[in-house]
């Protein structure tokens, strides 16, 4: 026998671990700097490290007061109903859920190109299908509402990634709020803020809530999760807030307990170590700014704790960097061939990312001032 036909659906191609890379160049992982998935340079907070070790006697329960707990503390940060907190494995996971919540068969869901693979394979689990708006180069991937209702056309889901990424920009609220006027009573725009915490920026929750001068929608999601400020992706935890009016479809589509016993207690106390995001921003704006200042090529401006530099070939590059030691993004899965991506290190592992890549930009003769614009990124 064999599964439905799954031709339509692409494997996610995650950034290379630090292991597997030590393996193949036959050296010790220690040596090693991985900047290629947008992990926390700080690791965990010391606080979940802590709760982790503390709950570790008690998974042989379901979680279910744990869940309920961090269910309130995530609503109570937000001002929002708990029913509103839609807890998941990981902020993927949320994607599920809002699929599963919003998707008929063949409901189209409309996503950015470049940008973040696992909306549309989700969206094709769910029997949904995907048509995408473009983010242009030219036009240093801006977003705008204007950029997503070009190419709108009735569909179910208009995601929005806000830090974007790859690309680390953003689009302001108030387009955020056009777009969700302009688009059908019928149509869900969900912000992605997965890097939310990087930006100086206002979360879109304030255009579900009705605050700051915004009216109260009921036609937007955010999304957030604890893999990157907070430091906690390898437990996979994360949520979307939804709408006070359909938010009771949570226990209608919802896995049960799909966030796990240790998921929640590590939340519980990473939600309140406002000392490890802030010291992680700290971190990731200084790196941000280095980066840009000092990498020879073309860096983005970006909200993210990430930046997207224009190196002309994205595979040489990435490559070459591995071998010697720092481990990148190549973005050619996310659509951009000339890009790749540096997470926000360290002061010692942005540096010797900047001087590994200055380096190999020279040893292969590319000129930074041409990298940008010779290499079409359709
Ligand atoms: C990292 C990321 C997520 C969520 O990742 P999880 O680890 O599943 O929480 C969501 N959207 C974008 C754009 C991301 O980069």
């Amino acid at each position: 026998m064999q599964p439905r036909d799954l031709s339509d659906h692409v494997a996610y191609e995650a950034g290379r671990g630090i292991e597997e890379v030590a393996r193949e160049l036959e050296c010790d992982p220690s040596e090693l700097v991985k900047l290629a998935s947008n992990e926390n340079p700080h690791g965990p907070s010391p606080a979940a490290t802590v709760a982790l070790r503390e709950a570790a006697s008690s998974v042989s329960s379901y979680p279910k007061a744990a869940h309920a707990d961090l269910t309130a503390a995530v609503a109570d940060r937000w001002g929002v109903d708990d029913a509103q907190v839609w807890l998941a494995n990981g902020g993927d996971g949320a994607i599920d859920y809002l699929h599963r919540a919003m998707l008929e068969p063949d409901d189209t869901v409309l996503v950015p190109t470049p940008g973040f693979a696992y909306y549309g394979m989700s969206a094709r689990f769910h029997h949904g299908d995907v048509a995408e708006y473009a983010l242009e180069r030219a036009a240093d991937f801006e977003q705008t509402a204007e950029t997503v209702l070009e190419s709108y056309d009735g569909e179910r889901i208009v995601w929005v990634t806000s830090p974007h990424n790859p690309t680390g920009s953003t689009m302001p609220l108030a387009e955020i709020e056009r777009l969700a006027a302009e688009t059908a009573d019928e149509t869900l725009v969900v912000v992605d803020e997965a890097y939310g915490e990087f930006a100086d920026r206002e979360s879109a929750v304030a255009l579900i809530e009705g605050r700051d001068g915004f009216d109260a929608r009921d036609d937007v999601a955010v999304l957030r999760t604890f893999s990157k400020a907070y430091g906690l992706a390898g437990v996979r935890l994360g949520y979307a807030v939804v709408p006070d009016a359909w938010a009771d479809a949570y226990t209608r589509v919802n896995t049960p307990f799909a966030a796990s016993e240790l998921a929640c207690r590590a939340g519980l106390a990473a939600v309140d170590d406002d000392e490890h995001v802030e010291r992680t921003v700290e971190t990731a704006l200084e790196s941000r700014a280095s980066m840009r200042e000092e990498i020879d090529a073309h860096v983005w401006d970006s909200e993210g704790n990430f930046v997207l530099v224009a190196v002309g070939d994205a595979s040489a590059v990435a490559e070459e960097m591995q071998e010697r030691g720092v481990i990148v993004r190549d973005c050619s899965s996310f659509g951009l061939p000339g890009c790749v991506r540096i997470t926000c290190g360290t002061d010692e592992e942005t540096e010797r990312a900047v001087e590994t890549l200055n380096a190999v930009l020279d040893d292969l003769e590319i000129d930074p001032d041409s990298a940008g614009s010779e290499v079409s990124d359709a």
